[in-house]
């Protein structure tokens, strides 16, 4: 899921300062669970923004924001409030913004939150980044964890000089990941791999932006 955070409200205050009305977009999936986009937040900044004087014409919670056809159906019940605004507020990720750029070429379109990153919910409202989203996955070599993502130097192989009693140099905190991975490795029966595979550097051509994907060209793959 994408992690998102709420921006400063004085920062959203000062963006949309010539702007008076308002209608507010939220996303049912990553940003509810954030508690960044769902129904409470919702609330929460229409009031904000009638106390800041401006008016709210309506409030909707997406399906899922950034889809963007989809998004555009949902909204047809809302013509009449959609036609009385002059911006939007999309409290979702940057890709769902950018859906509402695309669905209201003719309105300002402003970010509530900030994308912050890639991750998985842990405990309630807690979140921790897994994946850089670096185009060619290599943890089937490393049990599942992912050194780029969980080691703060983004080692492919390791452990480095650094690493102490376990836990990772850069922070007491946190373990080291190629501990980790060691770990994971051994559990599972697979220490042979780790001497098989000595990780080549990455293409990152592979993460060359912007990127675009064909779900329909994959399913040709064999
Ligand atoms: S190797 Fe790449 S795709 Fe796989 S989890 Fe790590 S960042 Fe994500
Ligand atoms: S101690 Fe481990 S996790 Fe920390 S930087 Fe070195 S290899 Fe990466």
């Amino acid at each position: 899921m994408i992690i998102t955070t709420k921006k400063d409200r004085n920062d959203l205050l000062e963006s949309i300062a010539e702007n008076k009305s308002f209608f507010l977009i939220g996303c049912s999936e990553c940003a509810t669970l954030c508690g960044t986009g769902g129904e409470p937040e919702l609330e929460d900044m229409q009031q904000f923004l009638e106390g800041a004087g401006k008016e709210v014409t309506g409030t909707f919670r997406a399906k899922t924001g950034c889809q963007v056809l989809g998004t555009k159906v949902e909204l047809k019940p809302f013509k009449e409030q959609l036609e009385k605004t002059d911006c939007i507020i999309v409290m979702s990720c940057g890709a769902g913004t950018q859906a509402a750029v695309e669905i209201f070429p003719d309105k300002a379109v402003y970010p509530a939150n900030d994308s912050a990153f890639l991750g998985n919910m842990t405990r309630f409202q807690m979140f921790d980044e897994r994946c850089s989203l670096c185009g060619e996955c290599i943890i089937d070599k490393t049990g599942g964890i992912c050194p780029l993502t969980n080691c703060p130097k983004g080692l492919l192989n390791g452990p480095c000089g650094g690493t102490n009693n376990g836990n990772c140099e850069v922070s007491e905190d946190i373990k080291c990941c190629w501990v980790r991975i060691y770990e994971r490795m051994k559990k599972i029966d697979q220490l042979d791999k780790m001497d098989e595979h000595i990780l080549e550097p990455k293409h990152w051509s592979k993460a060359a932006r912007p990127r675009v994907h064909s779900a329909k060209e994959d399913k040709k793959k064999k």
